[in-house]
């Protein structure tokens, strides 16, 4: 277990040393970018050394994973971030445990969403995922970026979610800085419309440099801290 502190403790320093470098070079200060750590395939174990080591914020992508690990490490005190894909039939049980959710990608998902964070009195924050493919491109995951002022409407609407933002996946095969060049556009648009709405959610270890220089406000990092996950997903 003192190996893995001892490995984590060093794979965090170089993250958080790249985050302060690509601020500085962004004119940004540093606590302007928070770290999420995602901690998806890797044990509560980890999760718990995490926080020992000051980590606050942690992701998931998995609905069951999720709420496993959450349950096992409630007595933390950490945010737990859902990014993965959302199923309407599973958001309720999201709301149940993640206090924010970042995958909020269309409107079928607003209500269970809403009614999980109601049956828990506890407001849920939201970031909608907004996808960066070329239009008409195989859709991955993440609205139309013509789609988010209909989403953010609704999630006002609904009671117990706060609309925080937006989050987003640089593309496979893209040059990442192409793609968070028009995330910021995207962004400076939807924050003119919904001002408190200022979390931009973009860039994991690959690409978090140029994310931090196109504006977001937190990176998700996995396997940079944790190490390589195993390949099949
Ligand atoms: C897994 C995942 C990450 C972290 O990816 P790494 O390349 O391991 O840093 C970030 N965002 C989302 C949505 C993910 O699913």
């Amino acid at each position: 277990m003192t190996a893995r502190r001892d490995e984590l403790a060093a794979n965090l320093d170089a993250v958080r040393r790249r985050i302060a470098a690509a601020c500085e070079e962004a004119g940004r200060a540093a606590d302007d970018v928070s770290l999420v750590v995602v901690t998806k395939f890797f044990p509560a174990s980890d999760v718990r050394l995490l926080a020992d080591l000051g980590v606050t914020d942690v992701g998931e992508n998995r609905h069951q994973e999720a709420e496993a690990k959450a349950a096992e490490c409630a007595d933390l005190g950490l945010r737990w971030h859902f990014i993965g894909g959302l199923q309407s039939n599973k958001a309720a049980a999201v709301a149940s445990y993640a206090d924010v959710v970042e995958s909020l990608d269309r409107a079928k998902l607003v209500g269970p969403l809403s009614r999980g964070a109601h049956a828990r009195s506890h407001e849920v924050d939201v970031l909608l995922q907004v996808s960066l493919d070329p239009p008409g491109a195989e859709h991955r995951s993440g609205a139309s970026p013509d789609d988010l002022a209909d989403l953010a409407g609704r999630v006002a609407e609904a009671g117990m979610l706060r609309l925080r933002g937006l989050m987003a996946v640089a593309p496979l095969g893209e040059d990442p800085d192409a793609a968070f060049s028009r995330l910021a556009a995207i962004r400076d648009e939807f924050v003119r419309a919904h001002p408190d709405a200022t979390v931009l959610s973009a860039g994991m270890s690959g690409d978090l440099e140029a994310a931090i220089t196109r504006g977001a406000t937190h990176v998700r990092v996995g396997s940079a801290v944790l190490g390589e996950r195993p390949s099949v997903q």
